[in-house]
């Protein structure tokens, strides 16, 4: 099915933000269905052929040190890019655009109904994970191939172009989900005696888990008790600190259901930490309930009560367990007036689930039209690489290491995902020390550390008109 002119434009908005403004050739571009459809006498124009076909028909290119899969490659079937004719028209081999809006616009997760046991679109079931290429900023290779054509095509007009990147190294945006705040609350404490008894998932052994029964319960019996190892926030926001980083917070609130949290914004303890992380220069988000992903009343609900109890209007939100159905998340995380969301990665794996480590538009199918919320994407929770792929600390070091070189190629983000909950030494043994190193690894790669906001205003300081 060929892209409509809606879609098409899309593609072309996200692609604009590469380039300076006055060098991107609009009057040139053509957009054809057929390479017989170029009018004999065209001259130095830039030629994308559409594909026809309806589901990905992959072709492997080499570019930038990669073999990258393009989805959509029938125009015209060889390895090569591009071509220039004899008329100075640029040629463009395979359907870049149907490849790009594909991945970006995350129509894949449209032509499924099957949802895993939280309601969320399985890695398993992904492109990606076919093509093995979850690890690859897709799209963001794509533009960089249209770029080159276009490059070439100014050339030709003996004219430069200006390429851009959104920050001059890479963004380090890291956020943390406050999902859980008291290891020794007694709802998690009995939770143990469910994880020996086999009826809950454990990580670590049964023996393990009765030893932390035990410690909890004499916790909660000893008057002289220390801190909670979950109440970290003053060490967590110490460390930040002293590396320059500020970090985005989101908040979830308890709700009928336990696989929410178990607090409210109005408790004395949560209301005081929100104001102070605000108050620190760190940012204070929603983090959206399992119900909020599909309810727009009970999302607009919970922005409501967050802005009434703190006084802070939360600009971006992620969805508890990156709950997430496409679009109507999007639809109902706009209309509640939220700005950006920062949901988007596969809980499975890390890695690029619609392919840009840029901020982007959401596509409206329904409609047929772009979005204005933005979307960050996530590039790494730490429970993906350590619960689900069972990679390791080292595993997880090398990851990161990876997604920083993709992240500095572009001049995109590294978003990265670590819970207050799981920097618990008591748990995770090593984790506070790794933690610690890892940060301070990645700000020897000089990014510019991001909070979510700051993200925000940075691509809207750049917009093109929106329409
Ligand atoms: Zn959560």
């Amino acid at each position: 099915m060929y892209l409509s002119d809606n879609k098409v434009n899309y593609i072309i908005h996200h692609l604009k933000h590469h380039l300076e403004a006055e060098d991107f050739p609009q009057d040139a571009i053509e957009v054809l269905k057929r390479p017989d459809d170029l009018p004999d006498d065209s001259k130095n124009r830039i030629v994308f052929i559409l594909s026809e076909e309806e589901i990905p028909n992959p072709v492997f290119l080499n570019f930038r040190g990669h073999k990258i899969p393009v989805l959509f490659s029938n125009a015209i079937p060889d390895e090569k890019i591009f071509h220039i004719d004899d008329r100075g028209n640029v040629i463009f081999h395979h359907d870049l655009l149907s490849s790009a809006f594909y991945l970006l616009s995350g129509l894949q997760e449209t032509e499924t109904t099957e949802k895993d046991r939280f309601g969320r679109f399985p890695y398993d079931l992904s492109i990606q994970k076919k093509l093995n290429c979850v690890h690859l900023p897709l799209v963001n290779y794509y533009f960089e191939m249209i770029i080159d054509g276009v490059e070439a095509h100014a050339r030709l007009q003996d004219k430069e172009i200006r390429r851009k990147r959104l920050f001059d190294n890479f963004g380090l945006f890291l956020s943390h989900d406050v999902d859980r705040v008291a290891f020794y609350h007694p709802f998690h404490v009995l939770y143990k005696i469910k994880q020996i008894m086999g009826l809950a998932p454990v990580n670590y052994s049964k023996i393990k888990a009765a030893g932390l029964f035990f410690r909890g319960v004499f916790y909660n019996l000893n008057p002289f008790r220390g801190q909670d190892p979950w109440w970290n926030f003053d060490w967590m926001m110490n460390l930040e600190k002293r590396l320059g980083i500020r970090s985005t917070f989101f908040f979830l609130r308890q709700e009928d259901r336990f696989d929410n949290s178990l607090y409210k914004y109005h408790y004395k303890k949560i209301k005081a930490l929100i104001t102070k992380i605000s108050k620190e220069g760190f940012e204070a988000g929603l983090h959206g309930t399992m119900r909020s992903a599909t309810d727009a009343k009970n999302l607009l609900q919970q922005k409501s009560e967050f802005s009434r109890v703190t006084g802070i209007e939360p600009v971006g939100i992620r969805q508890h367990y990156l709950r997430f159905s496409h679009p109507l998340t999007f639809k109902n995380q706009q209309a509640a007036g939220l700005k950006y969301d920062t949901s988007l990665a596969f809980a499975e794996h890390d890695g690029y689930r619609n392919g840009y480590c840029w901020p982007f538009r959401p596509f409206d199918f329904e409609n047929d039209k772009m979005m204005q919320i933005w979307e960050i994407p996530l590039v790494m929770m730490e429970v993906s690489v350590l619960n689900y792929r069972k990679a390791g600390f080292s595993g997880l070091q090398e990851a990161v290491a990876h997604y920083i070189t993709e992240a500095e190629k572009f001049g995109g983000i590294f978003s990265l995902l670590w819970h207050n909950c799981r920097l618990s030494d008591i748990e995770i043994p090593g984790v506070t020390e790794f933690y610690e190193h890892l940060l301070k690894e990645i700000m020897q790669h000089n990014p510019e550390p991001v909070r979510g906001i700051d993200v925000y205003r940075k691509i809207e300081a750049d917009r093109y008109e929106f329409n």
